[in-house]
This record gives structure tokens, C-alpha cells and sequence, in this order.
């Protein structure tokens, strides 16, 4: 199974990630994770991405399209993944579509998490609250100035996948303001099952077809 979980900051992937991770036993790609373990790592990538990230921008194409391309490659992913972040523009959405097709894979769905504005701001303000009373450590971006140009980003340069996911028919919405629960379900609802048994059956028939030729 290879999935593309597509929303605004906020909108609930990382959490719906782990329930899909746990469900299909597939690996979850997040870019901004690997992103900000580079930065930790002060690696040459996380010293060039450090600042666009603090400031809620997106870093250059190539760098995450790079990041990617190794990832999959790793034994972990060859059941399939999800990726949580990633693509985040149409050229990484480009490249994303060649990397599989080269490898001879395909997606299985994109699963858009459809979400308001206002509310995701106040979900993302009382998050920020939230961690702050439990003394967690908070990431540079989650405030609310840098909160809102990744808003922007997102609507200026994410939001166009949406048309071009629908074109390519794997596009699946699903409403992310509801419980967590409910947005679970809607997702496993969306999802493909396994082929009809008589997909299988023509399978089968085919194989034994070539056989018996
Ligand atoms: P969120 O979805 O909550 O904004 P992420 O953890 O997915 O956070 O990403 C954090 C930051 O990492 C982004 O604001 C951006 O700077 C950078 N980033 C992550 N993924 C990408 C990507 N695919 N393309 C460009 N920048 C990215």
C-alpha cells in the first residue's frame, strides 16, 4: 500500500499516519521529521534548510526530492508507505510520479484531509498551549506568526495537488474536523480493499492460461 496523506499544517496526517502504520504494517515517510532530524544532526542539508523551516517556508525541491528518493529505496518502505508531508508542490508531485514509475509502482490512494482555516488555527494555538503547560519542547515553527506563512505556503503551493491528484483519480477526501475516531473510519472506508475475487479469479485464470500455452 502506498499512500499520500495531503492537508494543511494541523490537519490531523501524523496522527491518522500512526493508526495507517499500525493497520497495514507500512512505514511512515514524514519529510518534516526527516528534515528536522538533519537540523539536529547539523549535516550540510539540515544547515541549508534551518532557516526556511524556522521561518514556515518550503525548502528548495531538490533537497526533499532527494531525501525521498533514498528513503524508499530502504528495505523498511518495500511494503509500501505513507507520506506525511510530502509531496508539498506540483514539480515534487512531478518527480515523486516518475521515482515510482521507474520503479514500477504506482499510489494506491491520496487522502486529503479537508479542514477549515479558523479552526485549524485555534487547534493548532491550543496544541501549542497544551504542549507549553506540559513543558514539552516545542518546535521553532509552532508559533503564531510562522504558523501563518505555512498556511500560505500551503495554500499558495500545496493546495494545486488537490486538482492534480483528482486528475490522476486517486484523490479521496475526507473530513478532517470530525472526531479522530470518525476520521479514521472515513479513511479505512476510502481505502481500496483487497481486488474483488474476480479480479483474482482472472488473475488466475490468465496464469494458468500462460501454463497451459
Ligand atoms: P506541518 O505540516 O505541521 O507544517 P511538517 O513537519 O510537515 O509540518 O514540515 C515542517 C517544515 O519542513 C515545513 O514548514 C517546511 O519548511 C519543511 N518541509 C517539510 N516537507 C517539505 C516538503 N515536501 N517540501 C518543502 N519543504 C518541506
Amino acid at each position: 500500500m502506498r499512500l499520500i496523506l495531503l492537508g494543511p499544517p494541523g490537519a490531523g496526517k501524523g496522527t491518522q499516519a500512526l493508526r495507517l502504520v499500525a493497520k497495514y504494517g507500512i512505514v511512515q515517510l514524514s519529510t518534516g521529521e526527516m528534515l528536522r532530524a538533519a537540523v539536529k544532526a547539523a549535516t550540510p542539508v539540515g544547515r541549508e534548510v534551518q532557516e526556511i523551516m524556522a521561518r514556515g517556508g518550503l525548502v528548495p525541491d531538490s533537497v526533499v526530492v532527494s531525501i525521498v528518493g533514498q528513503r524508499i529505496e530502504q528495505p523498511d518502505a518495500r511494503k509500501g508507505f505513507i507520506l506525511d508531508g510530502f509531496p508539498r508542490t506540483v514539480p515534487q508531485a512531478v518527480a515523486l510520479d516518475r521515482m515510482l514509475a521507474t520503479r514500477g509502482l504506482g499510489l494506491d490512494a491520496v487522502i486529503e484531509l479537508r479542514v477549515d482555516e479558523d479552526a485549524l488555527v485555534r487547534r493548532i494555538e491550543s496544541r501549542i498551549a497544551e504542549m507549553k503547560e506540559r513543558g514539552e519542547e516545542l518546535r521553532p515553527d509552532d508559533n503564531p506568526e510562522v504558523l501563518h506563512n505555512r498556511l500560505r505556503a500551503y495554500r499558495q503551493q500545496t493546495a494545486p495537488l488537490i486538482a492534480y491528484y483528482r486528475h490522476q483519480e486517486v484523490l479521496r477526501t475526507v473530513n478532517g474536523m470530525a472526531p479522530i475516531a470518525d476520521v479514521t473510519a472515513a479513511i479505512d472506508k476510502v481505502l481500496p480493499s483487497d481486488p474483488p475475487a474476480g479480479a483474482r479469479e482472472a488473475d488466475g485464470k490468465k496464469k494458468s492460461e500462460e501454463l497451459n500455452s
